[in-house]
């Protein structure tokens, strides 16, 4: 089982590689600028994975081991449902089930002060792109990573569920940062059901109550429903965090790593 946790997790990392360098690429063919300029921004951002990364490999093969526990134990609220469900419709529920989670995860990130401070990170970007993708502080990827077990927990998901959400949502969460927007007309007709650069890109605005609206991972569903949906022209966005727009404080890595940990943290 070890073996194939740690398959999984490598061909996982390298989808998520090969699509983020093709989204990189793409942007720096639609979007002229100073390779030099870019490549900066990009090392910042390339910087938190050395310290990501470790702590989201550990805890993920805990969390394969927690996975296949609730699926050996027939443990969750998934088990509830009839074994002779159709695997496709059985998959659809899971993942709406798991994508509620990860509204509500995001939801509390904002709204509780003390994970605020580690979440905050990734709002820092004033330049988002494909980068801010993995712009995550290590803080927050043990939260992340710990929460994902709890809800795994809570909904008995198997590995396979989890693995093909995963594929879902790190396509998702890379394409929503891009700098590619898409024309309005398309973009009111994905984002009806979907996150989209668009949407994702006004959640990155550096005012409340927009950096406080569309949290939506996969789904903006949950936004609609709870009255977090918001709306606004792609050029009106600027992002950032209005408590700090220091954009060289912003682009300094040390100073990021120590934010979370520093007592004058407002909003
Ligand atoms: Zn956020
Ligand atoms: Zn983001």
């Amino acid at each position: 089982m070890k073996v194939l946790s740690n398959q999984t997790l490598i061909v996982q990392l390298s989808i998520y590689g090969g699509i983020l360098i093709f989204f990189w690429l793409l942007e720096l063919l639609i979007f002229p600028q100073k390779l030099k300029n870019k490549i900066a921004h990009t090392t910042i951002n390339a910087k938190f994975l050395f310290f990501v990364l470790p702590v989201q490999v550990l805890l993920s093969l805990v969390v394969f081991y927690v996975s296949r526990s609730t699926e050996t134990a027939k443990w969750g609220i998934l088990h509830f449902l009839p074994d002779t469900i159709n695997p496709f419709l059985f998959f659809i529920l899971a993942f709406l089930i798991l994508d509620l989670f990860d509204y509500m995860y995001h939801f509390m990130m904002h709204k509780t002060p003390l994970f605020w401070k580690f979440h905050q990170v990734h709002h820092s970007d004033m330049q988002v792109d494909i980068s801010t993708t993995v712009r995550e502080h290590p803080g927050e990827t043990f939260i992340r990573v710990s929460y994902l077990i709890v809800v795994i927990c809570i909904v008995g998901a198997a590995p396979w569920v989890l693995i093909l959400k995963q594929f879902i949502q790190s396509f998702s969460n890379l394409a929503s940062h891009t700098r590619i927007i898409l024309p309005k007309k398309v973009n009111d007709i994905v984002s009806k059901f979907f996150v989209t650069p668009n949407t994702h890109h006004i959640h990155h605005h550096y005012q409340l109550p927009y950096t406080d609206s569309n949290f939506g991972d996969v789904l903006t569903i949950w936004d609609r429903l709870f009255s977090t949906f918001s709306k606004m022209e792609p050029s009106q966005v600027v992002f950032g965090v209005d408590t700090n727009m220091n954009s060289e404080e912003n682009m300094d890595f040390k100073n990021l790593i120590y934010r979370p940990f520093e007592e004058k943290i407002k909003g």
